[in-house]
């Protein structure tokens, strides 16, 4: 076994040489110094597990050997050798962490206790030290493990959310072949008809969920140029008009003149618009019988410095608050076989790209407004001005 190594510190000669034979008789590695400046040397050269050291010395004195070897070395215990009644040094080593201290004439129980503590301090010491490691090592091996786990839950869910898009699909092509060859069986021409349509329907979600699933899996990098908020509005307008009179809903355009021109990826942005107001229409849809006509409004307003809001706003079915939480969770939709559930979900990713906000008031029956916030140059998604 290795020898451990001791340093002994003490200007008398005489105590070096009788406390050197009996360290080295104990088994030590002894080295020595005659003052405080020696000793840091050989300190910082053999780096010994314990020292051992007069507190009285002249020039640099016990204590300040031990407040330097401490803040060099935490580890390394120090003995402090006193002399008889010297309890204010004493009190000060003990207050900058010596192990212990003995007092002259030393007596060889006194040290071996002495050093028997300096060595039990130093075990446990490295006990606690591999301990931690370990625990780290097990904390960075189970965090691993964890999020792994939830990468997994993440993509079975997203399985399990196309399969079920999928089947409800399948049943709907099923529907419509049935017909189909009703109407071929029995020559009917409103059952061709009708089994035509519903394929057609299908074969349109097929392609819409196809649509929204590479969206959703391509990370684009988003292309901003200065835009005019209004062009982007009016198109979604001009686009979604026939269906919204298809649907017997109004659509209207209430935008803010003269607004600024905004950095934005402008086809990310329609396509949120386009999300939302075909949402607002399905929820007019949705709403059945209605006293008060159906209206969906594209509104834009200004919003804080250089930014802009576009709010949509309906008057269909509205949410409960279950659904009001759950609406941009991906595949969460209340639409059946109609729905993807992964329209919204888009929407926000993108408004966040954008260092924007989406909100949401919607209250059962009454309606839904959605606001997407987008900041100016530079700027926070605030809400200081413009917004009536
Ligand atoms: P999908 O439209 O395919 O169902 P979305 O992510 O676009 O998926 O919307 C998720 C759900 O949020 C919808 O199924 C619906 O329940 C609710 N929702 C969204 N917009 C509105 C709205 N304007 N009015 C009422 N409910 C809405
Ligand atoms: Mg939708």
């Amino acid at each position: 076994m290795m020898e451990e190594k001791i340093l002994l510190v003490d200007d008398e000669e005489g105590i070096r040489k009788v406390l050197g034979i009996s360290l080295r008789d104990r088994g030590y590695e002894v080295f020595t110094a005659g003052n405080g400046e020696e000793a840091l040397r050989v300190f910082r050269r053999e780096n010994p597990a314990i020292v051992l050291t007069d507190i009285k010395m002249p020039g640099m004195d016990g204590i300040e050997v031990l407040r330097q070897i401490k803040a060099e070395s935490p580890e390394t215990e120090v003995i402090m050798i006193t002399g008889h009644g010297d309890m204010d040094l004493a009190i000060q080593s003990i207050k900058n962490d010596a192990a212990d201290f003995i007092t002259k004439p030393i007596n060889d129980d006194a040290l071996d206790i002495a050093l028997g503590r300096a060595k039990e301090k130093i075990f446990f010491k490295k006990q606690i030290r591999e301990h931690t490691e370990n625990l780290e090592k097990l904390v960075e091996e189970k965090t691993r493990a964890l999020m792994e786990a939830e990468r997994l839950a993440a993509v079975g869910q997203t399985v399990a959310g196309l399969a079920h898009a999928i089947k409800n699909i399948t049943s709907g092509l099923t529907g419509g072949a049935f017909v189909l060859e009703k109407g071929l069986e029995l020559d009917n021409r409103t059952y061709l008809l009708q089994g035509w349509r519903m394929i057609k329907e299908n074969i349109d979600r097929i392609k819409d969920m196809a649509l929204e699933l590479l969206n959703y899996a391509r990370e684009r990098e988003l292309e901003r140029r200065p835009c005019d908020p209004n062009r982007i509005l009016r198109e979604i307008h001009e686009l979604m008009l026939p269906r919204a009179e298809a649907c017997g809903v109004t659509l209207e355009l209430d935008t803010e003149e003269d607004l600024p021109r905004v950095l934005l990826d402008p086809e990310e942005i329609h396509r949120c618009l386009l999300n939302l107001v075909t949402n607002a229409i399905e929820a007019c849809e949705g709403k059945g019988a209605s006293p008060e006509p159906l209206r969906v409004v594209l509104r834009s307003r200004r919003n804080g410095a250089g930014g802009v809001s576009f709010e949509i706003i309906d008057n269909g079915c509205g949410m409960d608050e279950e659904t009001r939480e759950k609406v941009f969770r991906r595949f969460f939709s209340t639409k059946g076989s109609r729905g993807t559930g992964l329209g919204l979900m888009i929407t926000k990713k993108i408004v966040d790209a954008h260092g924007g906000r989406i909100e949401l008031q919607s209250e059962e029956k009454k309606g839904t407004r959605f606001i997407i916030r987008l900041p100016g140059e530079g700027g926070e998604s605030g809400e200081e001005a413009g917004n009536p």
